[in-house]
C-alpha cells in the first residue's frame, strides 16, 4: 500500500517519501507524517531470523514505498556496512535485568550514526528520482551529534555539501573535536555564539527565508535537512526498535507478542518517537519511557500538557539533550489532536509567539502509553557508578539519564516487564563526565589520557572514532554571531 506524507501544519496536500526526504521541512513550517502508519506484516519468528540489514529493508519498504526495492537495498548496503565496528550493527547487552540497545557502533559513536550513515543515500536517489539538477545544501543545528554524523554520511558525497552550526560552549571537547578535524571538501562547520536552540532557530529562519532559497536556487543550489524532522530519518530509527525485538525473541529473553517498555534518553523527541511509530506498527510495546535531563520540559509537558520553553537553558553532561523545543514532539501533537492541522497549526503558533502551549483533556489522554521524568546531574552521574560498580558495565552520560529515569519509573510503578534502553552514545564520546562518575581521581588528565584509563576500567577496546582525533588536524575555524548565519552560508555557497 502506498504511503504519503502530508506536513502537520498544510491543507491536506500530500508528496511522496522520496519529495518528503528530499525537502526535509514543509514550506508551511510543518513536519510531514505518514498518512497512515503501515502495519509490520512479516511474521516475529521471520523477523527473528533476519540480519539487521534485511530488517532494515522490511521495516523501510512500508514506509518509504516510492524507493524502488533495489534503490532501498542499495542505499541500505552502503550504509550499515564496515563503518560499524559490529556485525550486528546494533547489539543488546543484559546489565542489571535491562537491555541496553547499542546504537553507538557506528562511525562517530552515537545513536545519530543509525540514520545520518543513510540519509545521504536516501536523499542522493530521492534526488535522482525527482529529476533535481541542484546541488543540495544540508543545513544542520547540532547540540554534538548530529552535526559530526551528518558530515560523516555526506562527506564527499557527489551532488551534496553540508553546513553544520553547533553552540561554542555547548558541545563535549570529543565532539567538537570530532567536528573541527572533519574531512571532506563539501563540508563546512561553524561554531555560533548561542546555545542549541539558537542554532536550531537560526537554521529553520534560513529554510523559511524564500528570499535566500531563490538567490541560492539561481546559483543551482537547495537546501535540504539532515535534522532529526527529515522523515529520512525518522523512518530507519524505527528499524532497530523492531530488530532488538526481534532478537529479545530470538534469544528467548521474551515471549513473541510479549510486551516490552522502552526508555529513551530524550532531546528532539526523534528517537522515542520512532519507538511510538514501531508501536503504532504492531511492535509489541507496552510504555515508552522519556528521560529528560535538567533541561526537563518534556516531563513538564507529560505531568501538565502545559509545553512552556520560558526557562532557562541548563548546560548539562547530557548536552545531546540541551534542548527546549523539541522539535519532533509536534508530529505526536499532530497525531494526538486527532490528525488535525488546524489544531497543531494553532499550538505551534503560540509556542512561537508566547514559547509555550497547552493540549487539552482529550488529547492528554491519548499520551497514555507515554512516561515521563527527568534526572539531576548528579542521578545521571550516580546511575553510571552504580552500573559499573555492580556489573562493570560502563555508560555514558545520555544513557545514564534513561537508567536513571528507568530507575524511578520502577520505583513508581513496580512494573516489571521487560524493558530496552536505547544507549545512544559511547562513554568514549563523553569519557570526562563518565570518569568523574566512576573514577574522579583522573579529573585532571588530558581528555584523551582518560581516554586510556576509561579502556583500562571498562575492559574494552578505544574505538576507532577516538583514535582518529587524536591526530587529526583542525580544519574548521569559523564562528559567528546567531544572526550572521544567513552571511556565513552565503560565503560558503559563492
Ligand atoms: C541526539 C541524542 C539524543 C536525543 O535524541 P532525540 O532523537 O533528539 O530525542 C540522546 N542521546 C544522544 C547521545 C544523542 O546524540
Amino acid at each position: 500500500m502506498e504511503v504519503l506524507y502530508k506536513s502537520t501544519r498544510g491543507n491536506g496536500e500530500t508528496v511522496t517519501a522520496s519529495q518528503a526526504i528530499l525537502k526535509g521541512l514543509s514550506d508551511d513550517g510543518g513536519l510531514f507524517v505518514p498518512t497512515s502508519i503501515p502495519a509490520l506484516d512479516v511474521p516475529m519468528e521471520k523477523l527473528a531470523a533476519m540480519s539487521y540489514q534485511e530488517v532494515a529493508y522490511e521495516v523501510m519498504s512500508r514506509f518509504l514505498t516510492d524507493f524502488t526495492e533495489d534503490e532501498l537495498k542499495n542505499c541500505i548496503a552502503n550504509a550499515y556496512d564496515a563503518k560499524f565496528d559490529t556485525e550486528e550493527i546494533a547489539p543488546l547487552t543484559k546489565a542489571d535485568g535491562v537491555y541496553y540497545l547499542e546504537l553507538f557502533h557506528g562511525a562517530t559513536i552515537a545513536f545519530k550514526d543509525m540514520a545520518l550513515s543513510i540519509l545521504p543515500h536516501l536523499m542522493t536517489t530521492a534526488a535522482k528520482k525527482n529529476g533535481v539538477k541542484n546541488e543540495i545544501v544540508i543545513l544542520t543545528a547540532t547540540s554534538g551529534d548530529t552535526g559530526k554524523a551528518a558530515m560523516a554520511g555526506f562527506a564527499d558525497v557527489p551532488g551534496t555539501r553540508i553546513i553544520v552550526f553547533y553552540p561554542k560552549n555547548g558541545v563535549s571537547p570529543i565532539q567538537e573535536k570530532q567536528m573541527v578535524t572533519q574531512k571532506g571538501k563539501n563540508t563546512h562547520v561553524v561554531a555560533i555564539h548561542g546555545n542549541f536552540d539558537d542554532a536550531q532557530t537560526g537554521v529553520k529562519k534560513m529554510f523559511n527565508d524564500k528570499e535566500l532559497g531563490k538567490e541560492l536556487a539561481d546559483k543551482g543550489f537547495q537546501f535540504s535537512s539532515a535534522n532529526s524532522i527529515n522523515i529520512g530519518r525518522l523512518v530507519p530509527q524505527v528499524v532497530y526498535y523492531v530488530y532488538a525485538y526481534a532478537n529479545l525473541v530470538k534469544n528467548g529473553e521474551i515471549a513473541d507478542g510479549e510486551k516490552i517498555n522502552v526508555t529513551v534518553p530524550t532531546g528532539n523527541f526523534g528517537n522515542i518517537l520512532a519507538a511510538f511509530y514501531a508501536k503504532q506498527m504492531g511492535l509489541p510495546i507496552a510504555k515508552l519511557i522519556c528521560a529528560s535531563n535538567e533541561n526537563k520540559v518534556l516531563f513538564d509537558f507529560f505531568r501538565t500538557g502545559v509545553y512552556d520553553r520560558n526557562r532557562d537553558f541548563i548546560l548539562t553532561t547530557s548536552p545531546s539533550m540541551d534542548i527546549l523545543i523539541s522539535s519532533n514532539l509536534e508530529r505526536l501533537i499532530y497525531r494526538i489532536a486527532g490528525n488535525s492541522e488546524a489544531a497543531d497549526r494553532e499550538l505551534m503558533q503560540d509556542l512561537a509567539k508566547d514559547g509555550k502551549y497547552e493540549i487539552t483533556d482529550a488529547m492528554k489522554k491519548e499520551l497514555a502509553d507515554f512516561y515521563g521524568n527527568y534526572a539531576s546531574e548528579q542521578e545521571t552521574a550516580d546511575a553510571i557508578a552504580k552500573l559499573y560498580s555492580d556489573t562493570g558495565y560502563v555508560i555514558d552520560t545520555h544513557t545514564a539519564v534513561a537508567a536513571a529515569v528507568y530507575g524511578k519509573y520502577r520505583e513508581e510503578t513496580y512494573d516489571e516487564t521487560k524493558t530496552v534502553i536505547a544507549s545512544t552514545a559511547s562513554p568514549y564520546k563523553f569519557t570526562s563526565s563518565v570518569l568523574a562518575a566512576i573514577a574522579p581521581e583522573y579529573d585532571t588528565l588530558p581528555v584523551l589520557e582518560q581516554v586510556d584509563k576509561l579502556s583500562a576500567l571498562a575492559n574494552t577496546e578505544i574505538p576507532r572514532a577516538i583514535e582518529e582525533i587524536r591526530t587529526a588536524p583542525v580544519l574548521h575555524t569559523t564562528e559567528c554571531d546567531v544572526d550572521q548565519m544567513p552571511e556565513t552560508v552565503r560565503a560558503f555557497l559563492k
